[in-house]
């Protein structure tokens, strides 16, 4: 393997750490601790994982939390009315409501009763306005634990190419603003790309969000450039992959980040900071 490991499990290691101390001054101060409400509805068994994780990560940094599990059949207006309370609750800095959600609910309904202030995901069009603005607050932690990892290389990403396969709302779209503030030059392609190998062929960044096992091939990449895997796909067997064909890619590549243990820990570390800094806009009575 030629390509250098970017690793997410290290690197977030060192930002729990950091939020950890900060949360004990304000504790030795005698300040209130940021505090997380995660909204699990049903019994998806990826998301009761990620809950999982979420929510022992801000146990170790010293956080409230709090996990409300409601059942399969709880209508929009339920949801709704809980988020009313949380959104009320001035111990409450962030709330998260764990996607995807059941099919009687609207999802947009759901992300845009979140107070902007309390919306840790960074998915309400508020902060999303903010990220396309050049102003971002709360930035969707998939693409900002991403922007972390990439400032970890070291690398001036001014003026580089990047382009990220997958489009969604979560993922590529706020990649791309990510990228584009950090002035790349930036791509972003999808199921309707036409000739996907020539266009990731030109980039210096790869960022792959598709969803699909070995998805991205070592002959897709440039040498030396830098694959930002996204992607958690459950095999058969149970073991975990990413989207790249990590060990062929990783012959070609410069750096490359491994999963697990790559981009999915820096979302966790990034909704811990992202929980911080709502706490620090409340404390400072914005919101
Ligand atoms: P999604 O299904 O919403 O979007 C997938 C995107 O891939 C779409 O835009 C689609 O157009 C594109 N796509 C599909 N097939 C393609 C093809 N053949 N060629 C080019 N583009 C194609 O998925 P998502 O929510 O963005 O998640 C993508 C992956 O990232 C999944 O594996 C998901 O589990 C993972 N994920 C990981 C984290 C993390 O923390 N590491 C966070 C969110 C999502």
């Amino acid at each position: 393997m030629s390509a250098q490991v970017l690793d997410g499990k290290a690197i977030a290691a060192d930002i729990r750490e950091r939020i950890r101390s900060q949360v004990d001054d304000l504790r030795a101060k005698g300040r209130r601790v940021p505090g997380l409400v995660v909204v699990l509805v049903g019994q998806n068994p990826a998301s009761q994982v990620y809950v999982r994780n979420k929510r022992k990560a801000c146990e170790q940094v010293g956080f409230h939390s709090e996990l409300m599990v409601l059942p399969a059949e709880t209508s929009q207006q339920d949801l709704l009315a809980l988020i009313d309370e949380l959104n009320a609750r001035a111990d409450v800095d962030g709330i998260l409501v764990q996607l995807p959600l059941p099919g009687q609910i609207d999802e947009d309904a759901v992300t845009e009763r979140i107070l902007a202030t309390k919306d840790v995901d960074g998915f309400h069009p508020y902060n999303i306005g903010r990220l396309v603005l050049r102003r971002p607050v709360l930035r969707p932690c998939t693409p900002k634990g991403v922007m972390t990892m990439l400032a970890r290389t070291g690398i001036d990403l001014v003026g580089k190419d990047a382009v990220i396969i997958g489009q969604s709302n979560i993922v590529g779209r706020p990649m791309f603003l990510e990228l584009l503030m950090a002035r790349c030059t930036v791509t972003v392609c999808h199921s309707k790309t036409k000739d996907l190998p020539s266009k990731v062929r030109c980039a210096d960044i790869i960022v792959a969000a598709v969803g699909v096992p070995r998805f991205v091939q070592a002959d897709w990449v440039k040498p030396g450039a830098i694959v930002i895997d996204v992607g958690i796909n459950r095999l058969d067997d149970g073991t975990l992959c990413g989207d790249a064909d990590t060990a062929a890619v990783a012959e070609v590549a410069g750096w490359i980040t491994p999963v697990p243990g790559g981009v999915g820990p820096m979302t966790v570390a990034t909704l811990l900071e992202n929980t911080l800094l709502a706490a620090e806009l409340h404390a400072a009575g914005s919101g």
